[in-house]
């Protein structure tokens, strides 16, 4: 199957996926995850209408992105990976989002450079909810932090949360993993009702379809877009 192909098959999955859970159209945005392929399979993509895509290491995004943002004006590109800090500089000048944000320290470093150059950018907040990684904010009291810090900082825009499912087959643990998300973000919600908190980017390849079920906004997909991932 071509990228063009998996790439509409995944859209109408998503739009069932809607209709299934009572969901409006276009409720569910389809983020092609091109983390491992080229520039050529991500203009595939673009020719196929993918307009959000997601990268999970700044050297890679950086040597494929600030183009082809040059070159197709309405792509959008999210971090989606693990941040280090001193990388916070140079992924700022051309993702429109980070999802991946986990720790005070980055939300502060965001601001620092997106100040420097004027620049306001979208962020998600990382919670833990259950993968073998330590990626997230492994606590709801530590979410809540990082939403008041974020408060603070007028170059970030919070716009919703993000996590990544166990990898499983286990369909409730992948479940209980989504409503984690959803309930904190609810919470989170009562909180802080200034802000702009309607992101919920969960589900991948292999659960997206239970993610919108579980009220996903947006849903990662890399392998049944772009195939298999060669490391
Ligand atoms: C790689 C990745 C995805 C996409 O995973 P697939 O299983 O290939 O769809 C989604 N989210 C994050 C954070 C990723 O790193």
């Amino acid at each position: 199957m071509s990228i063009n192909e998996n790439y509409n098959n995944i859209l109408s999955l998503v739009q069932n996926a809607e209709k299934n859970a009572n969901r409006s159209k276009d409720s569910v945005r389809l983020m092609a995850v091109s983390k491992f392929h080229s520039t050529e399979e991500i203009e595939e993509a673009i020719k196929a209408g993918a307009k959000l895509f997601g990268e999970n290491r700044v050297q890679e995004a950086e040597k494929k992105f600030p183009s082809l943002v040059e070159k197709y004006p309405f792509i959008e590109l999210h971090m989606i990976g693990s941040l280090q800090r001193n990388k916070v500089k140079n992924i700022v000048k051309f993702a429109s989002c980070i999802q991946s944000v986990d720790r005070i320290e980055l939300i502060e470093e965001i601001e620092k450079q997106c100040a420097k150059i004027d620049k306001k950018i979208k962020i998600m907040f990382e919670f833990h909810t259950g993968e073998e990684s330590k990626a997230g904010f492994l606590s709801f009291e530590e979410l809540k932090e990082g939403v008041k810090k974020a408060t603070e900082c007028p170059h970030i825009i919070p716009c919703g949360f993000m996590t990544m499912a166990p990898f499983t087959d286990d369909k409730d643990l992948i479940i209980s993993s989504f409503r984690k998300l959803k309930d904190a973000a609810e919470k989170i919600k009562l909180e802080f009702s200034n802000l702009p908190l309607t992101e919920l980017s969960m589900g991948m390849s292999g659960d997206f379809e239970l993610a919108i079920k579980e009220g996903s906004t947006m849903v990662r997909v890399g392998t049944a877009i772009f195939g298999q991932r060669q490391y």
